[in-house]
């Protein structure tokens, strides 16, 4: 076999996973990740004594190699079942939802410890030269690394846009089943309480109004000493208010928040995620080219859920390991 030295672009789920598989298999790895920190969408904030999961809520296991990996973190205390029914609930499926041990970042930073990584490194452009790729960083300390392989696992946008700034093109198919790919929005909303919220565990209220699709209690989930709370809106509310200013749009959701929660909100915060959930894919799990020594691979690949985004780097990591 050959050893290879990879650059994996992206350190949300599917990045990390598919940079500690080719790690584990002897490789060179080394992942780049814009942010302070690895998790991507399964980001866990710190905002004084509170804990808060602002993206991803859970995550759920079907696979059987998935499944390995939950019986991996399971003994290693990084993931926890959170909850499998919530009770009066009958119309939401049954089935373990895992929350990370110390909130959803828990597995991306158990999976760190495996390769190396470049943290507040955004790509800036990528160029093939002479069979190896070099990858450079936007401002900042102006890093360039060169690597053997590339594994990009950026959501598609983020994906072509870092194509267009490095003047690369890939055949006309791959480049239009890139621009199908579509996620829909998320405006969340995180914020102090007063005191204890009235949810009683496992802490979740989901389409309280039309608007919110989801609130939590974070002290409630077990990841929060302090009491705090999530609020993701709806789709169609995100689109609507995406370019509002705040005072337009976090009023009432802040209504709907306390009116759930029977708690005063003390502060709050709002993130907008511009990538939530994939609506169209890419018609396959993972994208590999041994002409281009390159691998794509995230949840615009794999489908909705941690679960996909996962196999999906799994599956670029194996297309990479049976060329090597
Ligand atoms: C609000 C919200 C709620 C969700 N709830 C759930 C849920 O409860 N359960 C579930 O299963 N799924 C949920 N999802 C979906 C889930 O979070 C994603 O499917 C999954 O985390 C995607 O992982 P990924 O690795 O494909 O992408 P990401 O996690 O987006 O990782 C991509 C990484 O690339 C980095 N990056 C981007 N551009 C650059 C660049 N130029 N240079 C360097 N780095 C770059 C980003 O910072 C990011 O860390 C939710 C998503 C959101 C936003």
């Amino acid at each position: 076999m050959r050893l290879m030295k990879i650059v994996v672009i992206g350190g949300g789920i599917s990045g990390c996973i598919c940079a500690s598989q080719l790690a584990k298999a002897g490789h060179e790895v080394r992942l780049l990740e814009k942010g302070r920190g690895v998790g991507g969408r399964m980001s866990t904030r710190r905002w004084g004594d509170a804990r808060i999961d602002h993206g991803a809520q859970f995550f759920t296991a079907r696979s059987p190699r998935m499944l390995k990996y939950v019986e991996e973190w399971r003994a290693s205390k990084v993931i926890i079942p959170w909850y499998d029914q919530i009770p009066g609930r009958a119309d939401i499926p049954v089935g373990i939802r895992y929350r990370g041990e110390n909130g959803m970042t828990s597995p991306a930073k158990y999976l760190a410890q495996f390769f190396s990584s470049e943290l507040s490194f955004f790509v800036e452009q990528i160029e093939r030269l002479e069979n190896r790729w070099i990858i450079r960083e936007r401002d900042g300390m102006n890093r360039v690394l060169e690597a053997d392989h590339l594994v990009i696992t950026i959501p598609s946008v983020q994906m072509l846009e870092l194509f267009a700034r490095s003047s690369i093109s890939l055949d006309g198919d791959t480049m239009n089943r890139l621009r199908n790919i579509n996620h829909t929005r998320c405006l969340a909303l995180l914020g102090l309480l007063e005191g204890p919220s009235v949810l009683n565990s496992p802490g979740t209220r989901t389409h309280p109004v039309e608007e919110v699709d989801w609130i939590s209690d974070n002290q409630v989930k077990g990841i929060s000493p302090a009491a705090s709370f999530t609020l993701h809106a709806s789709d169609d509310y995100s689109q609507k208010y995406w370019d509002s200013p705040d005072e337009d749009r976090i009023p009432y959701l802040l209504e709907v928040a306390e009116d759930c929660l029977k708690s005063k909100v003390l502060e709050w915060k709002s993130h907008r995620w511009g990538f939530a959930k994939p609506t169209t894919t890419f018609g396959a799990t993972h994208w590999h080219s041994r002409e281009w020594n390159l691998s794509m691979a995230g949840d615009g690949f794999g489908g909705e859920r941690i679960e996909n985004a996962a196999l999906s780097g799994l599956d670029a990591a194996s297309a990479i390991q049976a060329q090597a």
